[in-house]
Parts: C-alpha cells; structure tokens; sequence
C-alpha cells in the first residue's frame, strides 16, 4: 500500500465548515498520497437500509460508491478519512484503486494547516426538492461554489431513490452505475 511517511501528514479537528475535519500537519506535495478510506463494504441494498437506521439520506454522507456498486462504510470499521469534508473545488481527490481500495490524493500543494477537501459528487436520484437540498446545503467556500454537495442531476437509468455518497472524484458519475 502507498506511504509517502510514517507519519500521518494530517490531524482531525473540529472544521470551521462542518463538523470534524482533515487537516495538514505539514506541507503536502502534489499528487501525494494521503490517506486510505476505510470501512465496511457492503452492498447497495445494504447501505440503504442503514441509512434509513440512521435517520435518513444525510447520514450517507459516509458512504463511498466504489466502481463494483459495493459502498464503502465509512461509518463503520472506517478510519479518521470519513472527516474529510466535501468542497466544490477541493484541495484533493479520491481515487479507487483496481484492487478496490480508494485513497485521497492531493490535487495541488497543500499548505500546513490547510483543511483537506475533495468532491463527494453525491448523486441523489430522488426529487430535488428545497429541504433536500437545504439538508446538502455546502459551505465550503471555495470560489467554485455550488451552494450543494450534490452533484446536480443527470439522466440515468431508473433506480431506488437514494444518495449514492463520495463517488469518487471530480464529479464524476462512473462510479455510481449500477453493478454489471
Ligand atoms: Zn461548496
């Protein structure tokens, strides 16, 4: 697995955008690897009843969409990435590896201090109704922008109305595409 230090390049604090957040401890070079995102895999089906558990569609904001339609849980057996906060033009990016497995990568250099960031691209198939997109409302700051974290909507095959979280980088919807 990549390491670029022993020492974690980063620290979990409380965010002045959401919550906890991922900050750099040091410098970041461009195109680092930084940290894992861990957690439970499991199934589309899966993570829809747990998101239901928890209280409805905020709460799958800890879930990472992986290219096979398995989600990654991040709220279980996950590690401190699933702090990572969403920003429309973030300061990295997540990829999944052929083996499954998906890392953040820094985008650009990444000042000490800085709050680690990258796009969870949510795609939500339901209505986007005004509560909805209040509950997803984003505050990140960043000149890019959208006011949502999620990904504004496409034409797609018809599923179950659902969030499909963090998938993957750039806005991209690839990852999000039924298995098979
Ligand atoms: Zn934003």
């Amino acid at each position: 697995m990549p390491r670029t230090s022993l020492i974690p390049a980063w620290i979990v604090k409380d965010s002045p955008v959401h919550g906890k957040g991922v900050f750099a401890r040091r410098r970041i070079a461009p195109g680092a690897c930084i940290i894992e995102y861990r957690g439970e895999r499991i199934t589309w089906e899966e993570a829809q009843r747990r998101a239901e558990a928890r209280g409805g569609p905020v709460n799958h904001t800890f879930f990472f969409t992986l290219n096979d339609g398995r989600i990654i849980d991040g709220g279980s057996r996950g590690n401190e990435a699933r702090f990572v906060n969403h920003a429309c033009e973030p300061n990295c990016e997540a990829i999944e590896h052929d083996d499954g497995r998906v890392y953040l990568y820094s985008l650009r250099p990444i000042e000490r201090g800085e709050e680690l960031s990258y796009n969870y691209a949510l795609i939500y198939e339901g209505r986007h109704t005004a509560a909805l997109k209040k509950l997803f409302a984003c505050r990140c700051g960043t000149p890019g922008c959208t006011g949502s974290y999620l990904a504004p909507k496409m034409p797609r095959r018809a599923r179950a109305a659902g969030v499909h979280g963090r998938s993957g980088s750039s806005g991209s919807s690839v990852s999000s595409d039924p298995p098979g």
